[in-house]
């Protein structure tokens, strides 16, 4: 199956990966329905190294990343949930116990520090986050730290939905007026505008 190009509108990957689902013209798009789907996202979002992923995928036994998949779904419908359950004022306290999920996700994280080289001008070495790749599973693993910095960074009152008919695509609102209404202009942005001037010609005959 060819998938259009993912799409990084949210303002915020742990967002992203919730649009990881859509609807970007008339056809719903899941771009992780399978294994290769899902490496191919991570790829997208630079989640995971390129030669992890494809040292990964060329390790996997047949199915075994298309069950990594299904758990990528479960888990981006469950944080869905929790999102919409709170987007527009923001967190308080009492949501903790509903991370319960994330937070086991997050515990069995293999990260790790390194001491590295530098490539550019501010020192000889760098210490570098770095997680070890045991198994397909790790794969969810930089997934659960992108929701979970989204959860501890983002002010969720600036969360929002695309106001775009059936629309599902959701994202932060940095703008300086907190203004954005839409996904993208190119997508639900203009449709609206189109709806709009035709209403408006409607209106005038
Ligand atoms: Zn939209």
């Amino acid at each position: 199956m060819v998938r259009p190009p993912a799409m990084f509108i949210a303002d915020s990957l742990g967002l992203d990966f919730l649009n990881s689902v859509a609807t970007p013209v008339d056809t719903p798009v899941d771009w992780i329905d399978d294994g290769d789907g899902l490496i191919d996202w991570l790829a997208q979002a630079k989640l995971v190294p390129a030669e992890e992923l494809n040292a990964l995928k060329a390790r996997a036994r047949p199915g075994e990343l298309d069950k990594v998949a299904d758990q990528a779904r479960d888990l981006r419908e469950w944080f869905r949930g929790f999102v919409l359950e709170h987007a527009g004022r923001p967190l308080t306290a009492k949501a903790l116990h509903e991370l319960g999920p994330l937070n086991g996700l997050l515990e069995r994280d293999e990260a790790f520090s390194r001491i590295e080289p530098r490539q550019d001008e501010g020192g000889v070495f760098a210490l570098r986050r770095k997680r070890r790749w045991r198994s397909p599973e790790a794969l969810l693993l930089p997934v659960g730290e992108a929701m979970a910095k989204f959860v501890c960074e983002e002010d969720f009152s600036d969360v929002k939905a695309c106001e775009g008919h059936n629309c599902t695509m959701l994202f932060a609102d940095h703008t300086r007026r907190r203004a954005r209404r839409w996904c993208t202009m190119a997508i639900c942005g203009n449709r609206a505008k189109q709806a709009a001037h035709r209403s408006r010609l409607k209106s005038r005959q």
